[in-house]
């Protein structure tokens, strides 16, 4: 069990994380739950911004003065640019840069995502439990749910599997989640709770091609300065890589850097500039303009 809470946290067992950067997380201890969703959090404070949709960017040429953005819709030109893809898209090179950046590459390869997927399952005679519960019953064992039982008061349960188990019930296919997460309540609750529960949603995080695994965590060995990263390039230089953290908390603060600057510096210094850029992207969204170069 300890191992499978290892993976709630670090999306993976503790063989493949390093303690040193375990020991350096600082937890707030405050969790803020959004009713309506974490995305719907996030599209609420975006609904002001431009934004362009279904543009996946391929390549960043930084050899010029501007910086030409090769994407699924067409090609852009701004003055700066701030990549917030997970690690493992960098580390796959999903998107590229040219001129190469092998030292960020070998960092996001040094801080690979885990792997976290949640289900939510309907639940029938929802007042049989209570609210705002918890279960979780296996202690021998890694391969094990641990679930949330009526989050906000509502009629359903919140399952949530990590690391290789998690792996293994998304190569299984869809529904397979669902299914382990039904066998596993059944078998602590009893067989009426097999036609009390229906799966609403459950995720695949893996196998999502824009995220490909949940949050981060540095592999045992794992250099200081990469496990710094986040920290130390924000002063140095040109790369802002997300690294989600941890399940439970609010990832850590300064999680990258920016395209030539800092993040909040960037968008300080150069709202405006931005504002335009991301107005072209917005504009490409309607009429594509490739450049020729
Ligand atoms: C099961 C689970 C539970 C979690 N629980 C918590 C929690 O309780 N508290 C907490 O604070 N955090 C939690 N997290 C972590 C949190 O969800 C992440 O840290 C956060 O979503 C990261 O946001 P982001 O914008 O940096 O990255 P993302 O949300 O991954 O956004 C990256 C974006 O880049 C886009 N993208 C990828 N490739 C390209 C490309 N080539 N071109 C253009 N766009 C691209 C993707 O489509 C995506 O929209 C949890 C994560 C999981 C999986």
């Amino acid at each position: 069990m300890i191992d499978a809470i290892s993976t709630y946290i670090n999306g993976c067992e503790l063989d493949q994380v390093s303690i040193l950067d375990m020991d350096a997380y600082e937890d707030t201890n405050i969790n803020w739950r959004a009713r309506r969703g974490y995305g719907a959090l996030i599209a609420a404070y975006g609904a002001s911004c431009p934004l362009a949709l279904n543009c996946a960017v391929s390549l960043i040429d930084h050899s010029g003065k501007r910086l030409r953005i090769e994407t699924s819709v067409g090609t852009l030109t701004a003055g700066k640019v701030i990549v917030t893809v997970p690690t493992n898209l960098i580390a796959d090179q999903a998107i590229r840069f040219h001129p190469a950046l092998p030292e960020k590459l070998d960092a996001a390869r040094g801080l690979p995502l885990g792997l976290a997927d949640k289900v939510v399952l309907a639940l029938d005679d929802a007042e049989a439990l209570p609210k705002e519960g918890n279960l979780r019953g296996a202690t021998m064992r890694t391969e094990m749910g641990t679930y949330h039982l009526r989050p906000f008061g509502q009629p359903c349960i919140e399952g949530f599997f990590g690391g290789r188990f998690a792996q293994a019930l998304e190569d299984a296919g869809e529904g397979a989640i669902a299914a382990a997460g039904i066998d596993e309540i059944v078998s602590f609750l009893g067989n009426d709770f097999r036609r009390k529960l229906k799966p609403l949603k459950e995720s695949r995080w893996s196998h999502d091609p824009f995220a490909r695994g949940s949050y981060s965590h540095a592999l045992p060995g794992t250099p200081a300065t990469v496990r710094c990263w986040p920290h130390r390039w924000m002063d140095d230089c040109s790369l802002r890589a997300r690294r989600p953290r941890r399940g439970f908390s609010p990832p850590r603060t300064g999680q990258g850097i920016a395209e030539r600057g800092r993040p909040k510096e960037v968008i300080a210094a150069n709202h405006e500039a931005l504002t335009n850029d991301l107005v072209i992207a917005s504009e490409a969204k309607q009429s594509i303009r490739t450049t020729k170069e």
